[in-house]
């Protein structure tokens, strides 16, 4: 069973009269322990996809299943309750709470689930990452690379399905992008996650193991890759 599963998924636009089907008829299949790029132009669909995959959206027509739960039949408080435990999300922004500590930021989710913010797990979450001796730094004493670095940490504190990343190296420089990439790639090889990711960048498009390509709301291209060293 795919750790997300979208069938005949629409999503419909409407301003004024004109409509956009952002996502058009489009089935895909996100597999466990799979890194998938998504690409295409702008506007064809790359966030919308993300965004009703996470459960953050919701579909016109088709259906959405996350694990076994189809979500498009959730009321609005039961799929905020499922988003919030089966599923991660990474900004390009970071989106991190500047007035927050990084250990205090992993806290957040796991209170908004209802759970306990144990500090041991917080602590191996920012430890996995590589951010140990920064736990107690704010957003703003820590680089590009690192505050994405946390909020990859923050995404997989409550041990989701499956993590969902729109751009998450679009704000950052070379060095930042490729430790961010490396994680997400350990993410998926060490711990066995599921990791999907939007971006317009090759060179973080040859980090996963497939390449889905959209283009008006529909999957045009779906690449295996057979991973080489990044930039072979
Ligand atoms: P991408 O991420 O590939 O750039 P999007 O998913 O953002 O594409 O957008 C796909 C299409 O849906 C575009 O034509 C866009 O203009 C339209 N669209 C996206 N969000 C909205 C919205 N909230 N209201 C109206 N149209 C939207
Ligand atoms: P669980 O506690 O969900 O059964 P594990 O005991 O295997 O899973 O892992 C401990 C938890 O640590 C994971 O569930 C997840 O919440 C978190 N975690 C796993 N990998 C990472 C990582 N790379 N960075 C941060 N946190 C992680």
């Amino acid at each position: 069973q795919p750790a997300v599963r979208m069938r005949a998924a629409r999503r419909r636009y409407e301003l004024g009269d004109e409509t956009v089907d952002a996502l058009n008829d489009l089935d895909v299949d996100f597999h466990r322990r799979t890194f998938t790029a998504v690409m295409g132009p702008s506007g064809s669909g790359k966030s919308t996809l993300l965004q009703c995959a996470a459960g953050l959206d919701r579909l016109n027509g088709g259906e959405t299943f996350i694990g076994d739960v189809e979500i498009g039949s959730l009321s609005e408080k039961a799929r905020t309750l499922l988003r919030r435990s089966k599923v991660g999300f990474v900004f390009q922004s970071y989106n991190l709470i500047d007035s927050l500590t990084a250990i205090q930021n992993l806290e957040l989710p796991l209170r908004l689930a209802g759970r306990k913010p144990e500090r041991s797990r917080i602590t191996a979450g920012l430890t996995r990452v590589g951010l140990g001796d920064r736990m107690h730094h704010r957003p703003s004493q820590l680089s590009g690379g690192q505050q994405q670095r946390v909020a990859v940490a923050r995404a997989l504190v409550s041990g989701p399905e499956v993590v969902f990343a729109d751009e998450p190296t679009g704000a950052l420089d070379s060095a930042g992008s490729r430790s961010v990439l490396e994680l997400l790639r350990s993410v998926v090889d060490r711990e066995g996650q599921t990791v999907v990711m939007v971006t317009h960048d090759p060179t973080a498009a040859s980090f996963a193991d497939r390449v889905l390509f959209l283009r008006d709301g529909r999957v045009v291209d779906d690449l295996q890759h057979h991973r080489g060293v990044p930039g072979d």
